[in-house]
């Protein structure tokens, strides 16, 4: 096995990561934290992301593995992995759209007509419209196929009446990729369909939810007799089931922590543990080494799914490996800078004479919505079991 880049790849590598050294904002250069995971999405952190997000378009590297005609590079599985590990390595700010150019997008690229393609991935890309991911209901999380959302026929369009709920970014959203029962009389899972919805349109009401981080991240959705045009339905009525599983195995990447383990590892440094530097205590370092081998482990979990997506083939359901590992990993990470810290820990986010600014604090917050959000474990471990292993259902 060789895990080494081509070098017109690492090449590619270099160029990327001079242009981030010359653009990244002053203060992340200083100090490249970044509250990676379900960032905040409110007020002038998410103004930040937003020109950052349209800096990185402006230079022509956003989603830079769409084909060219739909505003990307036409740039290669391998570059855009490249592209992530580096973005994530520099501590760039998030990128704001992550729904759409992680998920509706390629969806779009595998279901949708030529029109929708040319219609929205642009404007995707450029986050002129923000997208957002109507899919969970308060009755239907893990049990997703029981959604009770429904849509009518009437003429040319679909009247669409019911309710989601934790829907990130939909008080930013322009559009919506909404799942809706269209046969009410069929299996569960054949009566769906598959929407891009105009959050625009009369109908919709968005209420906010305040996460326990006190970001205002998610939201409820309210749908009231809002027309869609019935040429925003993606692949076939009542075939959106399928399509939203390819939107839910793009869902269940790994991210890469081996930056944060370099943190902890700062951490560790900076404070005392049982009267002495946390660094000197032989079972802190362990402890970290021991997190440091499981993110390299996951990285290669990347690697075998770059290389599965090298072949052709879509993620797949070994991508639910890769979100459990990454998703559990990451609490304990936290949950052990939270130990570190000691009282610190108890300082929330940016409070005076919080450690490192509290982060740590958020991140632990942030880290169990990590654990619930694109499946909770419980459910990723039942699709290892029954889908991957080949296991008997329970
Ligand atoms: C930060 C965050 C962002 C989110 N963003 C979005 C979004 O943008 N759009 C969207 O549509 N949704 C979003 N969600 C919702 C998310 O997809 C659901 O919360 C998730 O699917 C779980 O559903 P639920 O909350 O209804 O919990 P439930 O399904 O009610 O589960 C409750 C508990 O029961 C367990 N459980 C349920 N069924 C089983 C089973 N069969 N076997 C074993 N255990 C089981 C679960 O693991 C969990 O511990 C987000 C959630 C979070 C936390």
């Amino acid at each position: 096995m060789d895990f080494r880049f081509s070098d017109a790849d690492e090449k590619f590598r270099l160029e990327f990561r001079n242009w981030l050294e010359a653009n990244l904002p002053n203060k992340r250069r200083k100090n490249p934290f970044t509250i990676e995971f379900f960032a905040n999405e409110d007020g002038a952190e998410w103004e930040n992301r937003l020109a950052w997000h349209k800096k990185m378009h402006a230079a022509g590297w956003i989603a830079i593995q769409y084909p060219k005609q739909y505003g990307g590079r036409g740039a290669t599985i391998t570059q855009q992995y490249i592209h992530d590990e580096e973005l994530i390595h520099a501590g760039a700010p998030q990128l704001v759209n992550s729904q759409g150019i992680g998920l509706v997008g390629p969806t779009l690229m595998h279901w949708g007509t030529e029109e929708q393609r040319r219609r929205y991935l642009p404007k995707m890309l450029s986050a002129n419209e923000i997208w957002c991911q109507g899919y969970s209901e308060p009755g239907s999380g893990s049990d997703l196929a029981s959604l009770q959302t429904r849509a009518c026929e009437d003429g040319d369009y679909f009247v669409v009446n019911g309710q989601k709920v934790w829907t990130s970014d939909a008080h930013h959203a322009d559009m919506c990729f909404l799942l809706v029962r269209t046969d009410p009389t069929a299996p569960k899972h054949k009566g769906i369909s598959y929407l891009l919805v105009d959050m625009h349109s009369p109908g919709i009401t968005v209420r906010p939810l305040v996460q326990m981080t006190g970001d205002r991240g998610f939201n409820e959705m309210f749908f009231e007799e809002v027309r869609v045009p019935k040429k925003n339905l993606v692949g076939e009525k009542n075939n959106g089931w399928q399509v939203a599983l390819t939107s839910l195995m793009y869902e269940r990447r790994a991210a890469d922590l081996r930056p944060i383990v370099h943190e902890l590892a700062a951490l560790a440094r900076l404070v005392s543990h049982h009267g002495s530097n946390a660094w000197d205590d032989g079972g802190v370092r362990q402890k970290i080494s021991d997190f440091a081998c499981e993110a390299w482990a996951i990285r290669y979990l990347g690697l075998r799914q770059l290389t599965r997506q090298l072949k052709g083939r879509p993620p797949g359901p070994e991508s639910s490996i890769q979100k459990l590992a990454y998703s559990e990993l990451n609490l304990r990470i936290q949950k052990f800078a939270m130990e570190l810290l000691g009282a610190y820990s108890q300082l929330a986010y940016q409070a005076p004479f919080a450690i490192d600014d509290g982060k740590w604090s958020y991140r632990m917050l942030a880290a169990r919505g990590m654990i619930i959000g694109a499946g909770t474990s419980e459910i990723q471990r039942s699709i290892i079991g029954e889908r991957v292993l080949g296991l008997p259902r329970g």
